[in-house]
């Protein structure tokens, strides 16, 4: 074992331990390489832990018509998801609580023919179902609710007992790093505060938005990378209604909002708040933002009481490959130059296929049978970010 100082050498390197480092250091552990990965923060501080949770299957890009070409893949998502969770896929998720088995799509009012052909399509008939009178969710059941309620069929899990399943199997394969150091003259070494240094035949950067910086160390332009930033909303209070997990459908197929419900520190019903509100509201102040986001969840759901509820926002931003247009990708992005393979998901649901296409480049690297292992630190888990006290201000 190597002491604090020293040098190891190892057949795969990760950057990043967000939801894809940490998948893809279990596949490639499971495959007999040397894989050992690298966190600056805490696991799971970036974009994973401010995460729905959605185990998307594709409905979203469905609802725009997307659902094309390489965007399928997301579809054999929840199938793939569904079996890791039973303890019987790839990586043994048995461990993580699944938040809901599915989700519901409604739409305040009737639907425009464009949608309600999109239901009655031979693809979402197999995975959507009308729900009806008593087989709605207690939410929709108020008599003041005139709209259409669906019960969609993907998962919705808890980011932090993610990470803690997909950590747990390589604790000592994953290690705390302050700044590190990468160079273009050797891209895939890595030199770390007390003369620790790594030695990799191929070196992954799973870094999320870090991945911008380590590829400038590495003094390249590209592959470039976008933010697209979110103000999300966070409310809680005793009597907010439990277990909720759904997308309204706004007038232009997008989801009007995005409602994910969790619990705080002290047990409290958290609802989390995406869709369009966090990406359009993005400029605005945090009062303006939990204003207009108030305003819609009491035109949605009129015969909900939110005086007594607490409120705040959440800055984050997704880190993808960047677009032309600065649209959203619809796929992972993995890139492999000189040693080094930049990788993006895209989307949490997606990280077992980011795994496929890295371990797919990884094809002509032998695993070495090296064992070198260093005593360096460990890395701590992040907290849920409404289950820190001080994110409530
Ligand atoms: C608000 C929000 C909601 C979302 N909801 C969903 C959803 O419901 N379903 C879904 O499928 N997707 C969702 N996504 C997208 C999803 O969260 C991301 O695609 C996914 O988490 C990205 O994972 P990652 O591992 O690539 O990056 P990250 O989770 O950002 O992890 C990167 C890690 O790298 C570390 N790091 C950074 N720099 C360095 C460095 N120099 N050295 C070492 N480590 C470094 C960071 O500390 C971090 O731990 C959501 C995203 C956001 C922002």
């Amino acid at each position: 074992m190597a002491e604090a100082g020293q040098k190891i050498c190892v057949d795969v390197a990760i950057c990043g331990g967000g939801v894809a480092g940490l998948w893809l250091l279990n596949r490639l552990r499971q495959s007999g390489y040397h894989a050992i990965l690298l966190e600056s923060d805490r696991l799971g501080a970036g974009q994973t832990r401010y995460a729905q949770g959605i185990i998307h299957g594709g409905t979203k890009y469905a609802l725009t018509g997307k659902l094309t070409g390489s965007s399928e893949a997301i579809v054999e998502m929840p199938a793939r998801w569904r079996a890791c969770l039973e303890g019987k896929g790839e990586l043994d998720l048995s461990s993580v609580k699944l938040m809901s088995d599915h989700q519901y799509l409604w739409s305040t009012t009737s639907l425009t023919s464009r949608l309600a052909g999109f239901f009655a399509s031979r693809l979402m008939r197999s995975r959507t179902q009308a729900l009806e009178g008593e087989g709605r969710p207690e939410l929709f059941r108020s008599p003041q609710f005139k709209g259409q309620v669906y019960r969609l069929d993907e998962p919705v899990l808890d980011t932090a007992l993610l990470i803690a399943a997909l950590a747990a199997p390589c604790r000592d394969f994953i290690f705390a790093t302050d700044a590190l150091r990468l160079s273009p003259e050797h891209p895939t070494r890595i030199e770390m505060s007390g003369g620790r240094v790594i030695e990799a035949q191929r070196l992954v950067l799973c870094a999320g938005a870090g991945n911008e910086a380590l590829l400038q160390q590495l003094g390249r332009t590209t592959p470039a990378m976008q933010r697209r930033p979110l103000q999300m909303v966070m409310l809680r209070g005793n009597g907010l209604p439990t277990g909720v997990y759904a997308h309204c459908l706004g007038a232009n197929a997008l989801p009007r909002i995005t409602i994910t419900s969790h619990f705080d520190a002290a047990g409290r019903t958290v609802w989390y708040i995406g869709g369009q509100p966090a990406e359009e509201g993005v400029g605005r102040s945090r009062e303006a933002q939990i204003s207009a986001v108030r305003e819609e969840l009491t035109a949605l759901f009129p015969w909900l009481d939110f005086s007594a509820c607490e409120w705040d926002t959440l800055h984050i931003d997704r880190a993808e490959p960047k677009m032309a247009d600065g649209s959203r990708p619809d796929d992972v992005f993995v890139e492999g130059r000189e040693g080094v393979l930049t990788a993006w998901p895209t989307k949490l649901a997606l990280a077992p296929r980011l795994a496929d296409e890295v371990a797919r480049l990884l094809r002509g690297v032998l695993p070495s049978g090296s064992a070198d292992i260093a005593a360096w630190p460990h890395p701590q888990m992040a907290p849920l970010p409404w289950q820190e006290e001080e994110k409530w201000h």
